[in-house]
């Protein structure tokens, strides 16, 4: 698994990103966009980090920002300047602002963000030389896997959101038909304990 002297090792890359694969699915498992981070620091993972936006009721609670909280509140410092950023999902501008205020050394990603993307997709905020800090970036390490969960996961919602709609279509047909006058129409999953 390489050294921390070879930053660039692929293999070395690939398994760090599996690990912040492994952490987007615990967002999914919360119902999150799966997004996931880690930082890690001479050869080991210091911390990691999941998008949790919805669940916490946070803006902020992307993958990167939490992993970058994790790991300075581990070292007792907000800079992080030995350390690398793995992340699934391009960072978008937000994050990318934490991670130079990190002084992270090196950013890897998976698949490219078209939509908020700001490593390349849409800004490049890491390459602007008006901003003083710049990581080293690569991008598209295990691309497809980190691009393969989102789209799996928003398909999944679509098909949910489409039942969902099915269900309450029917429900009006239902109240709407004289015959069901004065029933009660409650489908299975809508009763409650009680
Ligand atoms: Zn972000």
């Amino acid at each position: 698994m390489g050294n921390d002297a070879d930053p660039a090792d692929p293999a070395r890359d690939r398994h760090f990103m599996r690990i912040a694969i492994d952490q987007a699915h615990n967002a999914w498992a919360l119902g999150e966009v799966p997004v996931g981070a880690v930082v890690v620091r001479a050869g080991k993972v210091l911390a990691t980090g999941f998008n949790h936006p919805v669940g916490t009721s946070d803006p902020t609670a992307h993958a990167e920002i939490r992993a970058l909280r994790a790991a300075a509140e581990l070292v007792g410092n907000y800079r992080l300047t030995d350390c690398d950023l793995y992340v699934t999902l391009e960072p978008c501008a937000m994050c990318a602002g934490a991670i130079q205020h990190a002084r992270i050394r090196r950013v890897v990603f998976g698949a490219p963000d078209p939509k908020t993307g700001a490593a390349g997709s849409v800004v490049d905020l890491f390459s602007e030389p008006r901003l003083n800090h710049h990581a080293t970036v690569v991008g598209g390490i295990e691309a497809e896997a980190c691009g393969k969960l989102l789209r799996e996961f928003f398909a999944d919602r679509r098909r949910e959101l489409a039942a969902q709609r099915a269900r309450d279509e029917q429900m009006a047909r239902l109240a709407e038909d004289p015959r069901m006058r004065g029933i009660e129409v409650r489908f299975e999953d809508d009763a409650g304990p009680d």
